[in-house]
């Protein structure tokens, strides 16, 4: 696994990665997509990797998937520069199909690879909560016997102190859009329900009032 330096800022680390090299994503990309909002957020957000969309921006969920997410936010009154936003892996890898490139999942490899750089920004940006997009996220957070499925929207207390809360992608949400309207439905008030409990985790909204008796 590569070695990082201790950069004196974050901004300085993000510099530094525009020019790493030490996974076959580098090949791939148009440029390095490192994570993005605030520097000192209670709550960041941990996606897979950056879409093409993100590869063309430089900004990590900047496609659709980030449009709902955007919207979704909005809806509890946060806007994501009130977050740090990211992935485990920085660089956009895709693959054709149906004469369309689509996001290529990241290898295991690619994850440990990038994952000094997911590892620094923990440690400048220091969240009280981490929200963990998509299976490969929780998996990498929670280990690798983690179901998504069975155990989304809870708080798991991670070494640190630190809480992680595992749910789905924007991306698969709006795939169900087409394909499923009443399961699109019922997912995406589960991601938003996901986000309002990581949120008030993090202190950034109030808590939910007791259920009545
Ligand atoms: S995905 Fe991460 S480890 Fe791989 S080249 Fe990009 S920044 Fe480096």
């Amino acid at each position: 696994m590569q070695q990082l330096p201790m950069y004196p800022t974050l901004e300085s680390a993000r510099l530094a990665a525009q020019e790493c090299r030490a996974c076959a994503r580098s090949e791939t990309r148009s440029q390095v997509v490192f994570g993005a909002g605030a520097t000192r957020a209670r709550l960041m957000l941990v996606g897979e990797s950056p879409s093409g969309t993100d590869d063309a921006t430089g900004k990590p969920f900047t496609g659709p998937a980030g449009r709902l997410l955007d919207h979704l936010l909005g809806e509890l009154g946060i806007h994501r520069r009130d977050l740090w936003i990211t992935n485990l892996t920085r660089c956009f890898a895709g693959v054709e199909r149906n004469g369309r490139i689509e996001n290529r999942p990241a290898r295991s490899a690619e994850i440990r690879a990038c994952a000094p750089w997911l590892e620094l920004e923990l440690r400048y940006v220091n969240p009280k909560v981490i929200v963990a997009i998509g299976a490969p996220a929780a998996k990498y957070f929670l280990g690798a016997s983690f179901q998504l499925t069975a155990q989304r929207g809870s708080a798991f207390e991670v070494v640190g102190g630190r809480v992680v809360i595992p749910t789905v992608q924007p991306a698969y949400v709006m795939r169900l859009q087409s394909i499923d309207p009443s399961r699109y439905d019922l997912a995406r008030a589960e991601l938003l329900e996901d986000l309002r409990t990581a949120a008030i985790a993090a202190g950034m909204l109030p808590p939910r009032p007791p259920l009545p008796e």
